[in-house]
């Protein structure tokens, strides 16, 4: 393989820019040109693609967002979208391509992977929903930014005695509520793998407020329902002066952790040792801290799991 392909597609994600970076210069290191694909797979439809050397990765590895620029494009859902994809790829001489991105964006790899073009997935998403790695690129950065505003909105909710109800992203999956509730101290965390109970919440809040309790923090996933519309229930539940806060986007941007950018490096190299070793239709991940892949239908039909120990450890501790 002597010229690879990179984009970034779908939601955006803290660390695909330090992923990028290891694409390229993991490559370079190997003697494998590198070709940047601007704007996902709408890019790739219209022939953005411009070489990328050293130089080009260069500033990037501390920045949010991604370089490459990143789309949604419903015409690569048909296969006479990525026949055009193919074209040009095929066109630059490119004979492998490293997609960094969520499931959306490995279902358009795996469809390039089976008519005959190699691709190997890498997991960038602040949701952490992607199966076939326990960890995704973005999430430990949105979890420190839910923290942050958690611990703030903490120090005003203290100093009001008021009840707090966040709402984080997410999309189907609890991760985001749940690492950022425990890790923020929330006193009821709302995920959508869980019923609730709000006789329960009720009954919590109110148990804590009696025993001096100045605050109370709820933390709810956007799968299960907008923060508004839970501050509406528990309103009516209760008598509580609910205030609510919606995070929205600051989740996917900043300066990416130190755990998303070693992660990244890692998960862009090995995708680039894939593609050499001529292992297409692939994706990498993380696994007690090794490296892993599977076929990307392998992965697809794996089942995203929630850790449900940590959210029944959040709720002893919070009581
Ligand atoms: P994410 O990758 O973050 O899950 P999306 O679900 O929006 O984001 O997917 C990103 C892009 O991947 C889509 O805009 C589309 O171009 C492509 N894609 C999504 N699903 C498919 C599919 N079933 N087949 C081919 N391409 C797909």
């Amino acid at each position: 393989m002597k010229k690879i392909g990179v984009l970034t597609s779908g939601g955006d994600a803290p660390g695909m820019n330090p992923a990028i970076r290891a694409v390229v210069r993991k490559a370079i290191f190997h003697n494998v040109d590198v070709y940047g694909i601007y704007g996902g797979y709408s890019g790739l439809i219209s022939g953005n693609i411009k070489k990328l050397e050293l130089g080009s990765v260069g500033d990037i590895i501390h920045r949010g967002g991604t370089m490459l620029h990143s789309a949604r494009c419903i015409e690569f859902k048909n296969k006479e979208g990525q026949q055009k994809g193919i074209e040009q790829l095929r066109a630059h001489g490119i004979e492998g391509l490293v997609v960094i991105g969520g499931d959306g964006s490995y279902r358009g790899a795996m469809a390039l992977s089976e008519q005959g073009f190699p691709c190997v997935g890498v997991p960038g998403t602040i949701d952490n929903d992607i199966p076939g790695t326990e960890q995704t690129i973005g999430f430990d950065t949105a979890l420190n930014t839910v923290i942050d505003a958690i611990d703030k909105i903490r120090d005003t909710a203290t100093s009001h005695e008021r009840t707090f109800v966040i709402e984080v992203m997410g999309r189907n999956a609890g991760d985001i509520a749940l690492w950022a509730g425990l890790a923020g101290g929330a006193e009821t965390i709302l995920i959508p793998e869980e019923n609730y109970d709000m006789n329960e919440i009720a009954e919590r809040l109110r148990s804590g407020q009696e025993r001096g309790k100045k605050h109370s923090i709820i933390i709810v996933a956007e799968g299960v329902c907008s923060g508004y519309e839970f501050a509406r229930q528990l309103e009516e539940a209760t008598n509580f002066d609910t205030r609510v806060s919606v995070l929205g986007h600051i989740q996917r941007g900043g300066s990416p952790t130190a755990a998303d950018r070693v992660l990244a490096s890692r998960l862009g190299a090995r995708a680039v040792e894939l593609l050499i070793e001529g292992k297409g239709g692939r994706a990498v991940g993380i696994e007690k801290n090794k490296l892993v892949d599977y076929d990307i239908i392998d992965a697809l039909n794996q089942k995203h799991t929630l850790d449900l120990d940590l959210f029944n450890l959040s709720k002893e501790l919070s009581i």
